[in-house]
């Protein structure tokens, strides 16, 4: 996966593209990412990147100029670009779309707006994609960038040391995860299931799809509606609802 950063920070990135899952598939050259300071592209001497906004108001706008030399500079190497603009006014961004950009070929870039956002011609000439990370307001679009390409990073093949470890992760079949336990097996007079050490992988297995059914009935029952049930799901979601008789599956 090639990714560039488009950011006035270039520091917010680094300091998390230099740990864990992200920084091991750097190294692993299955990412590579290039983080690009867009003052770098403005005019001289004062190297502004932002100004007033049009019609008054608060705040400021990054300018659209020093974007586009960014990307005039990008497409100097390829113009097979997909470009996207973390905003609040995206699409959601989900595990769906994680798993798109993981098996992405063109090089992904993703421009980071600060302050009030990024001057409205840069969206419309680029014909870039908004993406946002939810239905809240963040500062800028360092952190959204890196959340996509985070969980982009962690699907593609190689990067995590379990190649099954994301096969059961939430989301990944519109069910949340089963719960994981860990030693010792008490803790605090908490206990592990039994079931997980009694060495029946095929009990194991099933007990753990079915607290997956059960943790998304519980958590997040829209998620079911979008699920579909096989043979035995259907079974295992009908012993929950007989175990706890006041939860309904619709
Ligand atoms: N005035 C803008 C609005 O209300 O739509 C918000 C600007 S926000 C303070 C600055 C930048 O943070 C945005 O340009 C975007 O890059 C990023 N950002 C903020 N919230 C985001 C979200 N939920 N998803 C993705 N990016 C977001």
């Amino acid at each position: 996966m090639q990714c560039d950063v488009l950011t006035l920070f270039p520091e917010s990135i680094r300091a998390v593209t230099s740990q864990s899952i992200v920084k091991r598939a750097q190294e692993k050259g299955l990412l590579h990412l290039t983080v690009h300071n867009i003052r770098d592209y403005a005019d001289r001497p004062h190297f502004n990147a932002d100004d007033t906004p049009y019609g008054g108001g608060e705040g400021m706008v990054m300018k659209a100029e020093p974007i586009f030399r960014a990307i005039d500079a990008l497409r100097n190497d390829t113009h097979d670009l997909r470009i996207i603009l973390p905003s609040p006014q995206g699409i959601p961004f989900t595990q769906g779309q994680a798993h798109a950009l993981s098996c992405e070929s063109r090089r992904l870039v993703f421009i980071c707006g600060h302050y009030e956002g990024i001057d409205e011609r840069v969206r419309s000439t680029l014909l870039a994609e908004e993406i946002s990370v939810g239905d809240y307001v963040l500062t800028g679009g360092e952190l959204p960038a890196m959340i996509m390409i985070d969980a982009a990073v962690r699907l593609i093949p190689g990067v995590l040391g379990d190649p099954l470890s994301a096969q059961h992760d939430s989301f990944a079949e519109s069910l949340l995860d089963y719960p994981h336990y860990t030693r010792p097996s008490e803790v605090r007079g908490s206990t592990v299931p039994d079931i997980l050490s009694s060495g029946n992988h095929e009990a194991i297995r099933r007990w753990r799809r079915k607290e997956a059914l059960r943790n998304t009935l519980v958590k997040r029952p829209d998620l079911l509606n979008r699920h579909t049930l096989n043979e035995e799901d259907q079974l295992l979601l009908d012993e929950i609802l007989q175990e706890q008789p006041h939860m309904t599956s619709s």
